[in-house]
């Protein structure tokens, strides 16, 4: 079988004109990066504001298991076979990091004949967003040590600065460090730490910035620290918004490129779903809209975490409502959550599978419950027999649940023509009844109760001692209306990475609450879940090169 690369390299690959031709931009619209990428003008929504918006479908999946789901590959996959149903399409997703592509998740660049292209571009550095948000951060966290060093007019209180530094990779070894050692030349000395960059503030910010005005607005807005008497401090009183805006005013521009059938898509943003808010940016989303019927969009890991949130922040902040959605499932993921273990997932059985639904069950019960509609792709791997698939797909049909086995990372757009079929039926005809989980104005405590009980399935919440006094002080400083972002573990849908399946009879514990006052949410963080992830003892990093020629090998 071809790896994803050999298939990438071998695909035909359009020049971009051709793409940006094809969705009827004109040459302003957008400029190259080299032959096969492009950034859209930050302006395009203003000039497309009267044209039509085409319906929004997004992709999300059941609780992830190193397994592997497919949201990428299904979402690349559907795209493809939408267009070739001759519905004018569009794909959104999110932008790679390094992090978990050196490490252990391989690439975001769908798979197999699903793929966007140039995928060694997309997985590596891309057109250098991701880079610009680093230094975006990491030009905050310099000018606050330097404005502490410098007399530190503003009093800001060096053992409560809760800006960390970021990198795009995963390394354990900066999750705490202690800067401005070295005498009074070097600095005043505090504690910091690292986070990954796709889970700063700054990238969330990017993510939901309407426009550069927005930017602005929201990167003034950050709260980074508190003074001596504990009042908040903004980056608008360090004077930096203009220079970090400046940092980011290509990287707000959406990228376009293409997939392995030369559908267009759209790349933008990429925080993670675990720690940040894991969907695109609103304004990739919304270009994508104005430019085809139907956009094709994902949110990362299950459907408790980035469909959540681009229910109850995304659509908020994008002011935009989807109008479907797809839950993906594989067979091998079922069967984890039926009680397999990971090297026995090439055996038959079915007993397992039949246990396994349940955590199915929870996602379309959760996303029923935000009033939309569904579809489930059974994404199909080699090693699922015809009983297994036979078994899910009735007990889908007999919970009345529209179900496509979806082979599109076997033969691309072809492989997934079931699934679009179903999901342009589902968007036409079912009823759509589209609300969020909480109100804004509910208490803090109460939107997390909603979170866990409705979404996760959670008995109840216990807030620690430090979690209620935080509430107590946003909710003083005005903050207490902002929606919520769940930090949370993937792999279960309660906060014990070990309980999969379909958990009972558990709280969801809140350790701390911090704010992103620019990004515009509160995130509550449950379990020990990390903002810097580890590298694994055999990272993919072992694989890659560059042969003589100068091609990426080993990626994937
Ligand atoms: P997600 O978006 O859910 O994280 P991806 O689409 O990135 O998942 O896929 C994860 C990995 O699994 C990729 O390496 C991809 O090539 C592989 N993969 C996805 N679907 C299939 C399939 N049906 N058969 C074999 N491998 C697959």
């Amino acid at each position: 079988m071809k790896s994803d690369i050999q298939i990438a390299q071998e695909a035909y690959i359009e020049p971009i004109q051709s793409i940006a031709g094809s969705l009827g931009l004109d040459v302003e619209d957008w400029e190259p990066y080299g032959h096969y990428k492009a950034k859209l003008s930050d302006h395009l929504l203003d000039k497309l504001a009267d044209r039509p918006t085409g319906k929004v479908v997004l992709v999300t999946a059941i609780t992830p298991t190193p397994a592997g789901e497919g949201k990428s590959t299904v979402t690349v996959g559907l795209g493809q076979a939408m267009n070739q149903l001759d519905k004018k399409t569009v794909i959104a997703l999110r932008e790679p990091s390094l992090g978990p592509t050196m490490g252990i998740k391989g690439g975001a660049a769908g798979g197999g004949y699903s793929q966007v292209l140039p995928m060694e571009d997309i997985n590596l550095h891309f057109t250098g967003d991701i880079h610009a948000i680093t230094t975006a951060n990491n030009a905050l966290s310099a000018f606050i040590d330097n404005h502490i060093h410098q007399g530190n007019p503003l009093h800001i209180d060096p053992r409560r600065v809760g800006w960390k530094r970021v990198v795009d990779l995963n390394d354990r070894a900066l999750r705490e460090v202690v800067v401005g050692l070295g005498g009074p030349v070097k600095g005043v000395p505090r504690e910091d730490g690292f986070n990954i960059s796709v889970a700063s503030e700054i990238m969330a910010i990017l993510c939901l910035a309407k426009d550069m005005k927005d930017l602005k607005k929201r990167l003034s807005s950050i709260v980074f620290g508190y003074t001596y008497d504990q009042q908040p401090v903004t980056v608008h009183d360090l004077g930096m918004e203009g220079a970090l805006t400046l940092l980011l005013k290509d990287a707000l521009k959406p990228n376009l490129v293409q997939t392995i059938e030369n559908t267009p898509a759209i790349i933008h943003g990429g925080p993670f779903a675990n720690i940040a808010h894991g969907c695109n940016s609103v304004m990739a989303t919304n270009i994508a809209a104005k430019l085809g019927d139907y956009v094709i969009t994902e949110a990362g890991f299950g459907a408790d975490l980035g469909a959540e949130k681009f229910l109850d922040i995304k659509t908020r902040a994008g002011e935009f409502e989807p109008d479907a959605v797809v839950i993906v499932a594989t067979i091998r993921a079922l069967k984890m959550h039926g009680g397999v273990e990971k090297d026995n997932l090439e055996e038959e059985n079915v007993e397992a599978l039949q246990l396994g639904v349940d955590n199915l069950q929870k996602h379309m019960e959760t996303i029923a419950s935000f009033g939309l509609p569904y579809v489930i792709a059974l994404n199909r791997f080699p090693s699922d027999s015809e009983q297994e698939i036979k078994a899910v797909t009735s007990w889908c049909e007999n919970q009345g649940a529209s179900i496509a086995l979806t082979e599109v990372f076997a033969k691309g757009g072809q492989g997934g023509l079931d699934l679009a079929r179903k999901v342009v039926n589902t968007v036409n005809t079912k009823p759509k009844h589209f609300h969020h989980m909480y109100k804004l104005e509910d208490s803090i405590e109460e939107k997390i109760s909603a979170i866990a009980t409705k979404v996760y399935g959670a008995s109840g919440v216990s807030f620690s001692a430090q979690a209620k006094k935080q509430i107590k002080q946003y909710e003083a400083l005005g903050w207490g209306n902002l929606p919520i972002c769940m930090a949370k573990t993937q792999y279960s849908l309660s906060d014990d990475p070990t309980l999969l399946g379909r958990p009972k009879d558990f709280t969801i514990t809140i350790r701390e609450i911090t704010p992103s006052i620019g990004a515009g949410f509160l995130v509550a963080l449950t379990g020990d879940v990390m903002t810097m992830p580890g590298l694994p003892k055999q990272p993919a990093a072992l694989k890659m090169d560059v042969d003589e020629q100068g091609n990426a090998v080993g990626l994937f």
